[in-house]
C-alpha cells in the first residue's frame, strides 16, 4: 500500500515554490525596511504555553491542537499560532533589556486539527509581526501600515480594513455583563457549544458559526459602547494615525478575536472580491500576553496572514506574481566532454549564472528535449571542436540568433545578456 500525506497536509511542490517565495520574499522584505527582524521558534512547545497564552476557552485549545506526550511523559503540543510562542521567547531570552520596542515577524508553519475547507490545512503556514513594548496606539497603526504597503506592494487592490476595539480588563467586564444579560434568556435557542461558551466566556460566543445563533449574535451589545475613557482614546488615536497614513478603514461594531490574550485594538483585512470574500489577515493588541506568561507587564500588537488563504486571494484578483529565476544557460555535452561542461557550468555558476548540464549521460537528442524544458535563455553545444579551440557557437533560443564565443569572454558575454 502506498503512503498518503496526512489528511489536512499537502506537499508545496515545486512549480509551486516561486509563488511562495514572491510572497514571502515581499514580506520579509516590507518588515525589514521598517526594521522589523525576523525570528523562529520551536515546532513543539509544552502544553501549557497554548493553554495559558491562548486561552483555555477558544476552539484552538479546547479541540483543535496536536497533543502529544513525549518519551519522557511530558505534553507537548505543535503550536497552533505564533504569538504565544513569540512571547514565551521574548521572556525566557530577556528580551525585555532590549531597546524597546522589540520589532519581530515571522514566517512559519502552525498546526490545528481542523475540519477541512478550501484554503485550510492541518498544517499551515503563516506570515506575521509582533511589536513589544509600546502601549502607544502608534505602534497598532505601524503594523497596520505595514500589511498595507505589503497589500499595495503586492497589488492586492480588493481588500478592507476593519478595525474595532474590545477593551481592556477594565471595561471588559461591563460589557461582559451586557453580554450575558444579553444572551441568557435566549439559551434554549442556541447551540450546545455556546450554551458552554455561556458558562466559561460569553465572548466566545460571538465567534460561533452556528446558523441558528446567529440572530443572537447579530444584535449583541458592542464592546465599543462599553470603552472606558483610556481605551476610547487610544482607539481615536489609532484611527487619527490611521488617517494621517491614508489607510481607510470600516468601524467593525462586532469584531471579537479566536484568542483570549487580545485587548483594545483588534483588526482584520477582509477581501472585497467577489467569490472570496472572507478574512485576509488578523491581528490586535495584547497587552496581557507576556505577564499571562510569567513576564513583566509589557504592552504588545500584531498580527499573523496564512499564506494559503493570501495566495488563493492572489489568484482570485489575477494577480502575476514573478516567475522562478530564468536559467542564462544549457550545456549540450558528449562522453568525451561532459566533465569539461561541468567544470564550465561550475565556473559560470559561481560567477552568478544559472547554469544546467547533462548528469545522466544521455545522447544529444535527449540533451535538446532537457535543453527545451529548462527554458534556458541561450544553448552551447559542447564538443572536442569548441574544447580545442576553446570557443562556442551561443545560441539564444528565442528566435535562433548565434554568435561565436571565446571561452574566456562567456562569463561577460552571458552576464551582459541578462541585462
Ligand atoms: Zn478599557
Ligand atoms: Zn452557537
Amino acid at each position: 500500500m502506498n503512503i498518503a500525506a496526512p489528511k489536512g497536509t499537502k506537499d508545496i511542490l515545486p512549480d509551486e515554490m516561486s509563488r511562495w517565495h514572491a510572497v514571502e520574499n515581499l514580506f520579509a522584505s516590507v518588515c525589514e525596511r521598517y526594521g522589523y527582524k525576523e525570528m523562529r521558534t520551536p515546532t513543539f512547545e509544552q502544553t501549557e504555553l497554548f493553554a495559558r497564552g491562548v486561552g483555555g476557552s477558544t476552539d484552538i485549545v479546547r479541540k483543535e491542537m496536536y497533543t502529544f506526550e513525549d518519551k519522557a511523559g511530558r505534553s507537548m503540543t505543535l503550536r497552533p499560532e505564533g504569538t504565544a510562542g513569540i512571547a514565551r521567547a521574548y521572556i525566557e531570552n530577556g528580551m525585555a533589556s532590549l531597546p524597546s520596542p522589540v520589532k519581530l515577524y515571522y514566517d512559519m508553519s502552525f498546526f490545528r486539527y481542523e475540519k477541512m475547507q478550501k484554503g485550510r490545512y492541518r498544517e499551515f503556514w503563516q506570515l506575521g509581526c509582533e511589536i513589544i513594548g509600546s502601549p502607544s496606539a502608534y505602534a497598532d497603526a505601524e503594523v497596520i501600515a505595514i500589511l498595507d504597503t505589503f497589500f499595495t506592494e503586492l497589488g492586492l487592490a480588493e481588500r478592507q480594513l476593519e478595525l474595532g476595539s474590545i477593551g481592556c480588563p477594565e471595561c471588559r467586564p461591563d460589557f461582559l455583563h451586557a453580554l450575558r444579560a444579553h444572551f441568557e434568556p435566549n439559551l434554549d435557542k442556541m447551540c450546545p457549544d455556546c450554551n458552554e461558551r455561556f458558562k466559561i466566556n460569553p465572548l466566545r460566543i460571538l465567534d460561533c458559526k452556528v446558523e441558528s445563533c446567529q440572530p443572537f449574535i447579530a444584535n449583541a451589545p458592542s464592546q465599543l459602547d462599553y470603552l472606558c475613557a483610556d481605551c476610547e482614546e487610544h482607539f481615536d488615536k489609532a484611527k487619527r494615525a490611521l488617517e494621517a497614513l491614508d489607510i481607510s478603514y470600516n468601524i467593525n461594531r462586532s469584531m471579537v478575536r479566536g484568542l483570549d490574550y487580545y485587548t483594545r485594538t483588534v483588526f482584520e483585512y477582509v477581501s472585497t472580491h467577489v467569490g472570496t470574500q472572507g478574512s485576509i489577515c488578523g491581528g490586535g493588541r495584547y497587552d496581557g500576553l507576556v505577564e499571562i506568561l510569567g513576564g513583566k507587564a509589557t504592552p504588545a500588537v500584531g498580527f499573523a496572514m496564512g499564506i494559503e488563504r493570501l495566495l488563493l486571494e492572489v489568484e482570485a484578483q489575477g494577480i502575476e506574481l514573478p516567475a522562478a529565476a530564468p536559467v542564462d544557460l544549457f550545456i549540450i555535452s558528449f562522453p568525451d566532454t561532459a566533465v569539461s561542461a561541468m567544470a564550465l557550468a561550475q565556473k559560470l555558476i559561481r560567477s552568478g549564472l544559472s547554469v544546467q548540464t547533462d548528469v545522466m549521460e544521455r545522447s544529444m537528442k535527449a540533451q535538446m528535449k532537457q535543453a527545451d524544458r529548462s527554458k534556458a535563455e541561450y544553448l552551447v553545444v559542447y564538443g572536442a571542436e569548441e574544447l580545442a579551440a576553446k570557443q562556442f557557437v551561443i545560441k539564444r533560443l528565442s528566435d535562433g540568433a548565434e554568435e561565436t564565443v571565446s571561452a574566456d569572454d562567456l562569463t561577460d558575454y552571458l552576464l551582459k545578456a541578462r541585462k
